[in-house]
Order: structure tokens, then sequence, then C-alpha cells
């Protein structure tokens, strides 16, 4: 073992966490200024695998042409063919009778299945690579914020505790949220209340294969592309699940669902619940027939979303996890940390370069507060409303797929990796947009629940398939978009007009989050 330092060493950065959003960083700033004495400190001494495994096409943009993983990704990963839904009603007895929403072909636009454990040490190993120094197992314990000076890092390791010094602080521990808890930032996000249970599979049967083309011949001509490597969801009233292969075999399943709405069941093994649970739907009980959950690899978490109220000082960044969590549908998890690292990395150099950053410090809390909220209220506040309608969710993924397509993940392919500086909803040309989709999420959740009432819900949920072209970023991806559009003001005709008016007391969602968003930059 290596003797300890008599005195406590002095870093530029010191970076809590060396997971993706921890490691990514460092490498962001490590490339731009390889002088920085950068130390990583990581709790755990190998990573676990852990969800986080879908990426989408930011984070694919981020993986693979900012941190320049393709190949890695390629031969150690899977790449992923887009999402698919699965809906089921009274009516849908088995697989093939199941609507369902996917792409005919394979997807355009890069994006992958990835097993975290092998991903981060990856990534870490890459930081390491460009001069990072890794502590690990250390354990970050108390800091002590100096706004414009050293900061002070308390890191147990080897049985002791020692002190560290460093201009900056990046805290990527995830959901620890080491700063945001210890500084009193962190909030719970309790106008959208969910939990999830996961665990990694064996045995799951194979979309594509032969027993179940031999079993729904005409279910698996409808495909041109593969299913297996899709991201599918089995959907239900307040709930949904995914289904994400990984390099090898294994297979994460788990479940997320509106605590409102779905009553988890009780008593015996969580991954028993998980199975059973899960086999009320036609889809997951064909899929998962034979296989088993891994034993010690089976998890739940509640409350998933909640954000801190201070994203970054002069001295310290919240990164990934540690500043905010929205929610797993539609895998935003590792666009968030594409865009906190590459914000926190910009704001880092600039102040390392001797500019002052106090406007830069501002408009950065400022855009990261707004983005969470809009993306928050835009996108999920009431979609566990409407998750289990075939037809209301065949609007809202054109929708809200389109959208992203046009709007955010064109971007960095456009302009580059600066692109990732500015998050989602945070320009003013992006208002227009945050609020058409905040009024049809809006809209076909009010249509729901009017069904609900009505005892009228998964109507449309049996037999029916929308086989998608699939998105690029050419102009012409605007028409499925104006489609949907259109197909939105039909409904509102057809059976909208049963939900116009003021929504009655006991409907009203709120209709922002109440985070501040003044720009503030902390006292510290
Ligand atoms: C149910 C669910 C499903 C999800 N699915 C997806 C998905 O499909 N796609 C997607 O993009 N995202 C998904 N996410 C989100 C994704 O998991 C996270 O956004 C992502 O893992 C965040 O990475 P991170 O590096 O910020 O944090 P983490 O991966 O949590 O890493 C934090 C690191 O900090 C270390 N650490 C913690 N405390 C300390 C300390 N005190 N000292 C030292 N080190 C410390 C930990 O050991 C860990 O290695 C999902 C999340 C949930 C809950």
């Amino acid at each position: 073992m290596t003797a300890l330092p008599q005195r406590p060493p002095n870093y530029d950065v010191v970076v809590v966490g060396g997971a993706l959003a921890g490691a990514a960083t460092a490498i962001l700033l490590l490339r731009q200024q390889p002088k920085l004495r950068v130390l990583i400190v990581e709790k755990a001494a190998a990573f676990a695998r852990r969800v986080g495994e879908a990426t989408v096409e930011v984070s694919g943009y981020f993986l693979s042409r900012v941190l320049g993983l393709t190949q890695h990704l390629n031969e150690a990963h899977l790449v992923k063919q887009g999402m698919r839904f699965w809906f089921f009603n009274g009516q849908t007895k088995s697989l093939a009778d199941c609507s369902e929403i996917g792409g005919r072909y394979l997807a355009r636009v890069p994006a992958y299945q990835v097993d975290r454990a092998v991903l981060d040490e990856e990534v870490l190993r890459r930081a390491c690579a460009l001069g990072a120094e890794l502590w690990r197992p250390a354990n970050v314990g108390r800091i002590v914020l100096n706004a414009g000076g050293e900061q002070t890092v308390e890191v147990k390791r080897h049985e002791r505790t020692e002190s560290v010094r460093a201009r900056w602080v990046v805290d990527a521990s995830g959901i620890a949220a080491v700063l945001a808890r210890q500084e009193g930032w962190w909030r719970p996000n309790t106008a959208h209340p969910t939990t999830a249970v996961w665990a990694r599979w064996t045995g799951v049967k194979d979309w594509d294969g032969l027993e179940l083309a031999g079993k729904f011949p005409d279910w698996a001509k409808t495909c041109h592309g593969i299913r297996a490597t899709a991201t599918n969801h089995f959907t239900g009233d307040g709930w949904w699940a995914w289904c994400i292969p990984l390099k090898g075999g294994d297979v994460s399943v788990g479940v997320v669902f509106d605590q409102r709405r779905v009553h988890w069941p009780e008593g015996g093994q969580l991954g028993d619940r998980l199975k059973h649970f899960l086999r009320q739907h036609p889809v997951a009980r064909e899929i998962l027939d034979d296989a088993t959950w891994r034993e010690g690899d089976v998890h739940w978490r509640k409350n998933l979303a909640y954000w801190s109220t201070i994203f970054a000082g002069d001295g310290f960044a919240l990164v990934g996890d540690a500043s905010a969590f929205l929610d797993p549908l539609y895998s935003p998890g590792m666009d968030w940390v594409s865009f906190t690292a590459s914000a926190s990395a910009k704001l880092i150099l600039s102040q390392q370069r001797g500019e002052d950053i106090a406007a830069a410090l501002a408009k950065h809390n400022r855009d990261f507060a707004q983005s969470y909220q809009r993306w928050s209220t835009a996108l999920y506040l009431d979609k566990y409303e409407y998750l289990g309608e075939y037809d209301l969710m065949r609007l809202a993924f054109l929708l809200d797929l389109g959208l992203y397509y046009l709007g955010v993940a064109s971007q960095p392919y456009k302009y580059g990796a600066a692109a990732l500086s500015e998050p989602v909803f945070a320009s003013p040309v992006s208002a227009p947009f945050f609020h058409l989709m905040r009024l049809y999420n809006r809209r076909l959740a009010r249509i729901a629940r009017r069904r609900r009432e009505r005892g009228r819900l998964g109507r449309r949920n049996a037999g029916r398939s929308f086989m998608f072209k699939g998105y690029t970023f050419s102009r012409s991806s605007v028409l499925p978009v104006f489609s949907a559009l259109a197909g939105w003001l039909l409904l509102e005709i057809r059976e909208g007009w049963r939900s116009w008016g003021r929504p009655r007391v006991a409907e009203k969602q709120p209709d922002r989050l109440l985070i501040p968003v003044g720009g503030t930059t902390p006292h510290q």
C-alpha cells in the first residue's frame, strides 16, 4: 500500500462519484485543459449493474461523438432499435391480439442499449487515461463550500478521513446528491410521485425468434426490423414497464407506476411480485413466461423525481442525477447527464481561463431550473393518466418524439457538441413548443380521465398496429408531426368535447412545479 501524503493535496477539481456523469465531466475538462489536476473520488470498488441502460439520440451522440465511444459501444453493448409500445385490454388474450406502436424498419439515428457497469468502467478508465487521479473505494463526506476560493472535501478511505482542497467540486454522486442534500437545495417532485421496481432476467424469449414467429406468423411479419433490441414498453393504466436487452443475453425488465394509480402487490419476494404484476399484460406474459430474475439483482425505488434548487456556484457544479431526476419514460437520464456535464465543464473551463463567470453562473442556474421544470411539466406531469391508451399514446408518441427529433436531437448533429451546453427548453425559441406540448399532454390526460369515469378505458387497445417509418433530421419529418396534430384536432371534435371547459378541482394538476427560475447564485 502506498504511503498517504502528510499534507492535504491541492486539486483544481474534485469530482464526487466516478460513474458516467462524473467521469464524463472529467473527460470534457481534461480534453480542453490537460494540465488540470482532477481527482475523482468513487465510493464503489467496482460498478455494479444499474438502471439507465437505454440511450436516446442525444445521449447516443454524447457517448459516441463527444466521448468518442462508438467502437466500445459497438463491441460491448447493443445498437438500439428505437422504442416499441404494447397495449392490452380485456379482449387481448395473447401477444398477437395486443396493439403495437413501433418502427417498421431499423432506426435511423444511433442509440444504444448499454450495460452500465461496463460502460461506466470504460468512461472512468478513459478519464484516468487523460490524467485524472482516482481514489477508489473512497467516500466523500462533508464538503465546505467557499465561493470563489478553495473548497474543502472530506474523504474517507483506507479507514481514515482526510481533507482535500480544490478550486472546484463537481458533485456527480447520483441520487446520493451529496451537495444538494447537505446544503438544503434538494426537493422532492411531489407533483409526480412514481415508483420503480426492476431486475435483470435470464430466459427472456427472443422477440424475433422462430418460436414466436411459428406461434404468431402474421404478427412476426408486420415488423421488418428487429423488435428484440428496441426498448419494448408494456403499458397499462398508470404504469409502464421496460424490456431492455443487454449484450450477452440478460434482459433488464422493470416497471414504473404512478403511486396514486397503482396498488403494488404485497407479500412474497420482490422479483415474484414484479413477475406477477407484469403477467397481467399478454405481451409480458408471453415474453417472460420462462424468464427468471437474477438473485440479488432485484431493486425498487420510491418517489423517483426530485431536483436541486441550485445547479452551480463559483466553486461547485452538480451533474447528472446529483442535480435532478425526471422520469425514466423515454430514457432522458443520460440526456440530462450530457447537458449538465457539458454545461458544467464549460463553466469551470471559463473560470480557469480567468474569465468572469458571474453572468454565466446566473444563466446556468436559470437555464437548468427552467429546463427541469418545463421538461417535467410538458412531458411527464399527466402522462400516466393515458399511458395505457393506444390511440392517445400514438398521438403523444408521434408528437413527443417528432418534436424531440426536430428541436433537440438534431441540434448537436447540426451545431456540434457546443449545443449540449444549452439544456432543453432553456432558449426563448423553445417556449411555444413547451406550451404546445403541455397543452396536448394535458388534453390527452383529460380525455383519458373522462374515459375512465365512463368505464371506457382501453377500448382501442386490441388488434391495432402503428408501424412507423421513423424520424430523421430532414424537413420531411415535420409531416408526421402535422398529421398527429390533425389527429389530435379530430379527436377533440369526436371525443374531446366531453372534457372541454374548466377542470374539476379533483383533477387539477399544478400548472408548473414550484421551482424558482430566478437565476440565483447561492450565498455560501
Ligand atoms: C427506474 C429507472 C430507469 C432508468 N432508465 C434509464 C434509461 O433507460 N436511460 C437513461 O438514460 N437513464 C435512465 N435512468 C436514469 C439513469 O439511471 C441516471 O440518470 C444515470 O445513471 C445517472 O448517472 P450519474 O453518473 O449521474 O449517477 P450514478 O450512475 O448514480 O453514479 C453516482 C456515483 O456516485 C458514487 N457516489 C455516491 N455517493 C458518493 C460519495 N459520497 N462519495 C463517493 N462516491 C459517491 C456512486 O458510487 C456512483 O458510482 C433510469 C433511472 C431509473 C430510476
